[in-house]
């Protein structure tokens, strides 16, 4: 019911309306500008169980009008745009992990799984998480305009149940935007060079293609599936937030 309600409030609607105009209204996967929803990154249920629970023995109306003041429930950039196929992709294949310490790096990590022959997507991880104290060293020196710091964030390694490191391979692409101290880093697995069930995903500066190497930055859990028929994209955005 408190849900419901909260869901029903027009702060709802200028979140999402704040996610479309953040993705320029288009689909963060795969383009498309038609129907668009805004998917909550960490599920807004696990947000608001949260919050009751640290509001026990209140009613229901006062846990109300405090949720409207609760910041990361109205939190814009807990969302991401999606069209309808994508996100009838991403909420059928999501475990759903949730990281519930307050962040100041948030890594938003999606992987997405097509069909080698087609392209066609089938499935969508979305998954949150918060950025190892070594990269939180690494962005602070950049920050302080430290210019004999040469790191680069080079390497994704994806785990196997251990967890253990099976398979690492260099970025296909990084992007920096300074303005908006943002980073945008995407992987690409071909059909035939891994497979398997990868429970951690986890990416490194200064690495090199010696397995364990580098500089942890950021460590994710994960459940996705690859088989040898499918591509797997990682797209990894860095947000640096003063919160
Ligand atoms: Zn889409």
């Amino acid at each position: 019911m408190l849900e419901k309600q909260l869901r029903n409030h027009p702060k709802m609607e200028k979140w999402r309306k704040d996610i479309f105009k953040r993705y320029n209204f288009s689909c963060d996967v795969c383009g498309s500008r038609g129907y668009l929803e805004a998917h909550h990154i960490r599920l807004f249920t696990d947000i608001l169980n949260e919050f009751k629970k640290l509001n026990q023995g209140k009613t229901d109306e006062e846990i109300y009008r405090l949720a409207l003041k609760y910041e990361p429930l109205w939190d814009s950039k807990n969302g991401i745009c999606l069209c309808k196929n994508c996100h009838k992709i991403t909420k059928i294949t999501n475990i759903g992990k949730q990281i519930t310490e307050k962040v100041r790096i948030v890594n938003i990590t999606k992987a997405v799984i097509r069909d080698a022959l087609t392209n066609k997507i089938k499935r969508i991880y979305i998954t949150q998480n918060t950025i190892q104290l070594a990269g939180r060293n690494v962005v602070a020196r950049r920050l302080a305009n430290e210019t004999t710091y040469t790191g680069i964030l080079n390497y994704g390694v994806l785990l196997t149940s251990g967890p253990t490191e099976t398979y690492r391979k260099l970025t296909a692409s990084a992007t920096y935007d300074d303005d908006v101290a943002k980073a945008y880093i995407t992987w690409f697995f071909t059909a035939t060079e891994v497979s398997g069930t990868f429970v951690q995903w986890r990416n490194y500066i200064d690495g090199t293609a010696t397995s364990g190497s580098g500089q942890e930055w950021s460590r994710v859990d994960v459940n996705w599936a690859k088989s040898t028929s499918e591509t797997l994209t990682v797209d990894c955005v860095y947000q640096i937030t003063s919160g």
